[in-house]
Parts: C-alpha cells; structure tokens; sequence
C-alpha cells in the first residue's frame, strides 16, 4: 500500500501531520549557509547531511574527521538560551518532544565519538548577529586547525 502525499491530508490528523513534519530535520536554514559558505572560503571541503552516520550530521568533514551540527535553539534545546524557552501552554507536550531530541542527540554524539568523529555543534543563535558569527567562525576555524 502506497500513500501518495495528495491523501496524507485524508489518512493522518492534524495532529499527526505536524507530528511528522516536525520529525523531518531541517536542511538548509540560514545558519547553516552561512556555516557552509564560511568553511568552503578557508579552504575546507566537506559532505552534506551524510545519512550513514548517526544523527545525519549537516556537515562532514572527512580529513579533520570532524562533523557539525548547525542547531536549531528551540528545537535542540540550547541550554540557557533564551530562543530555548518552553511555551507555556501544552507544556508537557513540548517537553516530552524537547526531551527525546536531546536524548536522540545525545546518542548521536555517543556514538559519533565511538566511530572516531569529533562532533562539533553550532547554534543558530551564535550564528545570527554579524558579530556573534565572526566570534563564533573564527572559534570553529581554530577547533579545525588543531585537529
Ligand atoms: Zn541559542
């Protein structure tokens, strides 16, 4: 039986739908460009969202065996960060969703350790005014250069 995505809306609930697309991490958001852009101008070159590793990283780096996850606040659940704060209503909703994020990351890293990858994560937070950027790049270069 196929399900084609015209009828998903027949088949699945509101409810379930959101559900779903919130499973779908998402690809190419601007913090994310700006990482990529900044690594391809020094020189690195990398892989995107490799599947065969645990948490699909969004960027690989084979040689440095290194791989970056460029995190959504909310999503990922940025200790102390303000961006990271739970609504007030359906509250134990959101943080049982919250909650099994960061244990699925935590597991990822876990496991990326094990292969032998160093993780390094970036936060959209640190990636959004011109000058938290420049700090935050010129930190990640300098993680790269010591690899
Ligand atoms: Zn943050």
């Amino acid at each position: 039986l196929s399900i084609s995505t015209n009828n998903m809306a027949d088949v699945f609930s509101q409810r379930t739908r959101s559900w779903l697309m919130s499973r779908i991490r998402q690809r190419d958001t601007e913090p994310e460009i700006t990482a990529r852009k900044f690594l391809h101008l020094h020189g690195y070159r990398f892989r995107l969202h490799a599947r065969n590793l645990p948490g699909t990283p969004d960027i690989v780096l084979p040689r440095p065996r290194v791989v970056i996850f460029v995190n959504g606040c909310f999503w990922h659940h940025h200790a102390r960060c303000r961006r990271a704060s739970m609504p007030t209503s359906n509250r134990s909703f959101w943080e049982t969703k919250i909650g099994k994020n960061i244990a699925r990351d935590k597991q990822a890293r876990r496991r990326l350790h094990s292969l032998g990858w160093s993780v390094i994560t970036l936060w959209q937070c640190q990636l959004s005014s011109r000058e938290k950027r420049d700090a935050c790049l010129a930190r990640l270069i300098r993680r790269l250069e010591s690899k």
